[in-house]
């Protein structure tokens, strides 16, 4: 009897968010997350928090550090449904998304709820949430309508350690809210890496330092340099797999393509154990940002376990870019792979160019990635590079983003925000003067700011628009050249990952489907037309199938439209269309374009390749362009840093638009001495003479 008492409370037990009684889930899970290393300090963290503004949080990855504490916060009364609420702020969308969805379960509620998550374009929260797990830009974007963070009693600042570009310029934005706001508590959270220098950039801010339980992790370097990352990884999974001990396997590689293609042979290379005595199956999960959430969530699954009894474990082996370096922790690993690269950010204010390329990382990633493998037991890591390499060439560690970032959109939300005087902002590492001059000469361009560097009108607009500077200037420029519905679908393209798939065993066909929507004068156009396809096809799944169109980009291009076109009717701008049948249709969209992107331009030199025009660059237009002429001046999207510079999704324009519609920019006197300079002086001089003759 009483034991059946003491069941019978047990299951009395209420939850405090929904009224019901607890799951059986939600006992499972309670279970585990007390033996989290940073349950015993809970308490702690209470009372530091009571006593101080600020508090610095370091402690290993997978110690329960995100899960747990911001939860702790909302239980201990920072969040209040309908009054306050904790953030929790995240460098990567899949991390907010994938924990807002944990913490859901652990609290035993329905995600979007009380726990809920915001990443740009997709919001999923509700009145009620008093736990929203963001992205840092989100938190960014949130503090230009709402400068003191009114909504929140807390921020948790985690992933510190990664130095984002939103998380700085937060740090410096909370400082001084801080000042103003002698309620609101911020905790930052970094694993072990430079806590010192949280606490001295916050006035001497406490730490709370929460041990790791970690098992020693035996590294193995490579004798020589691999050619091949990518096989060499491959070759060292199976091998792991055929020969080691029980166990899982993650892999870090550095995008989606590369993931994919590493997925693949691995499962290939692993087929052919099946049916041996000694050699398990495996399970292989790719992890990377554009993967729909049911997909991510399926690097938590356990590993497949022996197919007959007696027989030999299964083993899960999960590809992932960066995420799970320290963002995401994946239970039961024991063997990581690491081939030392990662897509890192360069920003080239020079010549004006931001992209992202595989670049070795940094000591101090080398080491996160190898401590995954010793969480549960001792492990073991296999660096695909030498010693020699490791300790001569890798960098200590990582440089904060924002010196290798461009800034443009930073100092529009910063102008917005009422912080001027940028040169004393206090930035944790001040981005370089060259780049601070860059954004702030381009956003002058763009009209967004006065010669005093004070915001405009347009500016204004321009930073409610969750979206680059160019493209908020082509929205708002889009009515003017009667053409808002199709610029919104243009910029909504270029909001979503890769749309036109091309799986290498079906290129041919894949670029013949592609080949259907091609407009002859480029790929701006092009998405235009397959937008328009997709909308008449309804979306269908198999239409999609069959023309190597990405169905879930597609989805996401629908949604950031509808966002956008919200964001424009609430600016007053008016969403219109010039006739199809007009013959200027395609022409006011190119010149609407041209008025977002006239300082990304192209011109054709008399030797056949392209130099961007004011810099000098040398460029080819790139393969995948749906040009297949070579216009004279051409507008580009995104230069493209690989053995050769190219330009991608690029579009012909007339010189006369540029020079009408961007008069200051094209100033000649302002120019550097080129062919482009020399055909524009001619363009000039044809405009005089049809104006005299008008005359
Ligand atoms: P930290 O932030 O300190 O790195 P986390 O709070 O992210 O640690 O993780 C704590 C624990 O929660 C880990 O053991 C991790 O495996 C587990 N965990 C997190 N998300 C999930 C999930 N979606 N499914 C299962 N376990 C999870
Ligand atoms: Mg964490």
């Amino acid at each position: 009897a009483a034991v059946d008492a003491k069941k019978a409370h047990v299951v009395s037990r209420m939850n405090p968010w929904t009224g019901q009684p607890y799951s059986q889930k939600y006992y499972e899970i309670l279970t585990k997350r007390k033996t989290l290393p940073v349950h015993q300090f809970l308490q702690e963290l209470l009372s530091k928090v009571a006593a101080n503004q600020v508090v610095v949080v370091e402690g290993e990855t997978g110690s329960g550090k995100t899960t747990q504490i911001p939860q702790f916060l909302v239980e201990a009364g920072y969040g209040q449904v309908g009054q306050f609420s904790v953030a929790c702020t995240q460098p990567r969308r899949v991390a907010a998304m994938s924990i807002a969805q944990r913490v859901s379960d652990e609290m035993d509620v329905t995600l979007g709820d009380i726990v809920g998550y915001s990443i740009r374009f997709e919001i999923c929260t509700s009145q009620r949430t008093i736990l929203n797990f963001m992205t840092d830009g989100m938190l960014l974007r949130e503090a230009m309508n709402d400068p003191m963070l009114a909504k929140y009693k807390c921020i948790v600042l985690d992933e510190a350690h990664e130095r984002t570009l939103a998380t700085d310029v937060l740090m410096g934005l909370l400082k001084e809210v801080l000042k103003r706001r002698p309620d609101l508590k911020v905790v930052v959270m970094s694993a072990t890496l430079d806590a010192g220098k949280f606490q001295t950039y916050f006035d001497s801010a406490p730490l709370l330092k929460v041990p790791g339980r970690m098992f020693p992790v035996e590294i193995f370097y490579t004798p020589e340099p691999e050619r091949d990352y990518v096989e060499a990884a491959v070759r060292t999974v199976v091998q792991i797999h055929r020969c080691e001990e029980p166990g899982d396997i993650l892999v870090f590689l550095t995008g989606e393509l590369e993931i994919e293609t590493a997925c693949a042979q691995i499962r290939s290379e692993c087929a052919q154990f099946a049916g041996s005595e000694t050699v398990g199956e495996v399970m292989v999960y790719p992890l990377y940002s554009s993967l729909a959430p049911q997909a991510q969530q399926k690097i938590f699954r356990d590993a497949p376990g022996p197919k007959y009894p007696g027989g030999p474990p299964g083993r899960k082996v999960v590809v992932s870019t960066n995420i799970a370096e320290t963002s995401l922790t994946i239970d039961g690993i024991v063997y990581v792979v690491d081939p030392g690269f990662s897509k890192q950010k360069v920003y080239n204010p020079r010549i004006r160019v931001e992209s992202l390329l595989v670049s070795p990382i940094s000591r101090a990633s080398a080491k996160q990635r190898s401590g995954r493998a010793g969480r549960t037991r001792p492990g073991k890591c296999f660096r695909l590079y030498t010693e020699r390499s490791f300790q001569e060439e890798l960098l200590e560690q990582t440089y904060p983003e924002i010196l290798r970032s461009k800034m443009s959109t930073v100092v529009l939300t910063l102008l917005k925000l009422g912080v001027e005087d940028l040169v004393h902002f206090d930035f944790m590492d001040p981005p370089a003067p060259e780049t601070l001059m860059r954004a702030l000469e381009l956003l002058n361009y763009l009209g967004a700011l006065d010669d005093e560097g004070c915001l405009t009108e347009i500016g204004s607009q321009m930073s409610e628009l969750p979206v680059d500077p160019q493209l908020a200037k082509m929205l708002i420029a889009s009515p003017d050249y009667n053409c808002s519905n199709e610029i919104l679908t243009i910029v909504a393209m270029l909001s979503v990952p890769q749309v036109f798939m091309r799986p290498k065993e079906a290129a041919k066909e894949a670029d013949a489907a592609k080949a259907q929507f091609a407009h002859m004068d480029g790929d701006h156009l092009t998405f235009l037309n397959a937008y328009h396809a997709y909308k008449q096809n309804d979306g269908n799944k198999d239409w999609c199938f069959n023309n190597f169109i990405n169905t879930r980009s597609m989805g996401s291009a629908d949604n950031v439209r509808e966002q956008l076109s919200r964001l424009m009717q609430r600016l007053n701008l008016p969403l219109k269309s010039t006739e199809f049948t007009n013959r200027d249709y395609y022409t006011n969209i190119k010149k609407a374009l041209c008025a977002g992107m006239f300082m990304q331009v192209a011109h054709r030199e008399r030797s056949d390749h392209y130099l961007t025009v004011k810099d000098n660059q040398i460029v080819g237009i790139h393969p995948s362009s749906a040009l297949d002429s070579k216009p004279e001046w051409v507008i580009f999207e995104e230069f493209v840093l690989t053995s050769k510079n190219f330009i991608r999704t690029v579009t012909a324009v007339q010189p006369e638009w540029l020079v009408e519609i961007a008069p200051h920019y094209y100033d000649l006197s302002q120019f550097p001495e080129c062919e482009a300079k020399h055909a524009l002086e001619a363009v000039y001089r044809r405009m005089l003479n049809r104006q005299a003759k008008a005359d």
